[in-house]
């Protein structure tokens, strides 16, 4: 069952998805229908035994799936995750920052009664000082949103330290982060008054980070310890990822958002201004088009059938074909399609891209 509800509108534009029932009511995690804790919540680790939070609210479900050992993230959320972390330059960070937190205000907002009563925000600190905290760009944005709503939350950021590094989990066992990890977080308050905390994180995945937070968090009198984050990691081993979009809600919007890495919205110019000096269909089996370009001339062939792309500009080449991403030539081209043909036709292209996104071929002519 789907219904609008399931999707937000990040500053009223990008949508996302967001998790749907049944999920862990503590953590967000997927579970059976009629469960209301997943396993790792109704059986804690031993080295764990408290979560010391109360509850996670999450926007959306974040994950990437491998084509070789490259990542791609898997809708457009996760997309907004990986710029936010990985694509340096302030301008990234503050744009997938500011979706980001619109996101995580609506959830705010939503679930109203849980988080009215909260008097700190603190986010996970870095070891490094000298590194800037990703989370910053999500909480800044939020922070003036909640201002507006007259929520004066007090801000100790700047007093949550963490005072070890315990390097990259990526590798780590479940059991690994934990024990690496506890006791590694410092609050320099000396109380707390028993006040409720919001904590603000980009990804949960078991959630260790804030585990170990949370903990220092109450040795100084913490209240109730809610979380709040951009992404809830759940693993899926397979593609296409099961109930993550009904296929009826795979719009072109949507699709063209997700294919172009958001340079549909982050630079719609560059897009509008790319020419397609010729497009042809043949037979519904295949797309071929000569888009003109400063200097050179580019090609571009979609087979339908063999659910092959071909392309051979440097941006699809060297950035785009590997995460199997559209550069802005086959942007617009499907723009064009949209327009020449009908809305519906492109659609169905795209969809079937995305959903058959393990089979399809993305390579340079
Ligand atoms: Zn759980
Ligand atoms: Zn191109």
């Amino acid at each position: 069952m789907t219904n609008l509800e399931d999707i937000y509108y990040l500053d009223g534009k990008i949508p996302i998805n967001l998790i749907r029932e049944p999920f862990c009511l503590k953590c967000m995690n997927q579970v059976e229908k009629g469960l209301t804790l997943c396993s790792s919540c109704s059986s804690l680790l031993d080295r764990v035994k408290e979560w010391y939070f109360n509850k996670v609210k999450a926007l959306g479900i974040h994950n990437a799936y491998l084509i070789g050992n490259y990542k791609v993230p898997i809708n457009i959320l996760s997309e907004l995750i990986s710029l936010l972390k990985f694509k340096k330059g302030e301008i990234f960070k503050k744009y997938a920052g500011k979706l980001l937190a619109d996101g995580l205000f609506h959830i705010f907002v939503q679930n109203i009664d849980l988080f009215k009563n909260t008097a700190y925000i603190t986010i996970p600190p870095k070891f490094s000082r000298g590194e800037k905290n990703q989370c910053l760009y999500i909480v800044n944005p939020f922070l003036k949103k909640l201002k507006k709503l007259g929520f004066k939350l007090v801000n100790i950021i700047e007093k949550t330290t963490k005072v070890k590094d315990t390097g990259k989990n990526k590798d780590k066992k479940l059991e690994e982060r934990f024990n690496d990890i506890k006791g590694t977080h410092q609050i320099e308050v000396k109380d707390l008054h028993g006040k409720n905390v919001l904590i603000v994180d980009d990804i949960f995945t078991v959630g260790s980070t804030v585990w170990d937070l949370s903990r220092a968090l109450k040795e100084v009198n913490a209240g109730e310890i809610n979380i709040l984050v951009a992404g809830r990691h759940i693993l899926f081993d397979k593609w296409p990822v099961p109930d993550l979009m009904s296929s009826k809600e795979l719009k072109f919007d949507y699709l063209i958002i997700y294919f172009s890495k958001l340079d549909i919205d982050r630079d719609y110019r560059k897009v509008r201004n790319v020419k397609l000096k010729t497009l042809r269909m043949g037979d519904h089996e295949t797309i071929v088009s000569v888009i003109a370009g400063s200097g050179q001339e580019y090609n571009l062939s979609i087979d339908l059938k063999n659910r092959i792309i071909k392309h051979d500009c440097l941006n699809y080449i060297n950035k785009r074909k590997k995460s199997k991403k559209f550069c802005k030539h086959i942007t617009k081209a499907f723009l064009d399609i949209k327009e020449e043909f009908r809305k519906q036709y492109a659609t169905n292209i795209l969809k079937s891209m995305y959903l058959h996104l393990d089979e399809w071929e993305f390579e340079s002519n």
